[in-house]
């Protein structure tokens, strides 16, 4: 019998402890700042060019905070290593499930990722460090090598949609899934938080490992709400070794 798939839907909790707060949830620092939120809003930012000069400025300071993967982050990448089946579908722009050592292949970016630029015209990408190292070279609104078009950070501003084939793919995970785990997400961000849903309609065990309360709690089979720097390490190596012994 093949093992058994994990699914982790993670947010902004699950990045806490590397020291990054909670921009983008309902009650994200951007939704409580106004002004902020323009910097990461698809029509401001193509729209005006002091918006564009303010946002580089942003990624160039959350850059130059360089957080790592913490405890929760590196579990994951465990349980990956020890030869279970794990999919990361992630409300997180961070990067830090790679980082922690999680193949790329294995994580959906519902968001996109902060470490990527792309153009807004043409599509090219490149590492956000190349596009910010001509920030730092007197570029403050550097447009793209390829066409001279605007670049932004590979992150699905608000009113971008989200990338459908990622979508797609993270709903087919979550069908396939034999636990979904969703961890430190409110879950009051559509569509990733109608994911929890889906697993439970297709027979997925549902671990919700979060601080408060969720719309999915009653849904689920377990329900955490220790810390999720030691809560989460914990389920895990628990599921590794449901694998290792034989099942009833
Ligand atoms: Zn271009």
């Amino acid at each position: 019998m093949s093992k058994p798939l994990v699914a982790l839907l993670t947010g902004a909790g699950i990045s806490t402890d590397s020291g990054i707060p909670d921009y983008r949830g309902p009650n994200g620092l951007w939704r409580q700042d106004p002004e902020a939120e323009k910097l990461v809003t698809y029509e401001y930012y193509m729209g005006d060019p002091e918006i564009r000069r303010r946002s580089w400025q942003m990624r160039r300071r959350n850059e130059a905070l360089r957080p790592e993967p913490n405890a929760a982050h590196r579990a994951v990448a465990e349980l990956e290593r020890s030869g279970v089946p794990v999919r990361v579908i992630t409300q997180n722009v961070d990067g830090l499930h790679q980082l922690a050592g999680m193949p790329d292949r294995k994580v959906l970016e519902l968001h996109g990722t902060a470490r990527s630029y792309v153009c807004t015209k043409c599509h090219a990408r490149g590492a956000m460090t190349d596009a910010l190292a001509r920030l730092d070279a007197g570029e403050a609104d550097p447009p793209c090598l390829e066409c001279g078009g605007i670049l932004k950070s590979a992150t699905v501003m608000f009113g971008e949609r989200l990338d459908p084939v990622v979508l797609a793919d993270a709903v087919a995970i979550t069908k396939a899934c034999q636990v979904f785990i969703a961890v430190g997400s409110s879950l009051q961000v559509q569509p990733a938080a109608g994911l929890a849903g889906i697993a439970a309609d297709h027979g997925a065990r549902l671990i919700i490992v979060n601080a408060e309360p969720t719309p999915y709690d009653e849904l689920a089979d377990e329900v955490i709400r220790e810390p999720i720097g030691t809560a989460l390490p914990e389920l895990l190596r628990g599921l590794a070794g449901e694998e290792r012994e034989p099942q009833p």
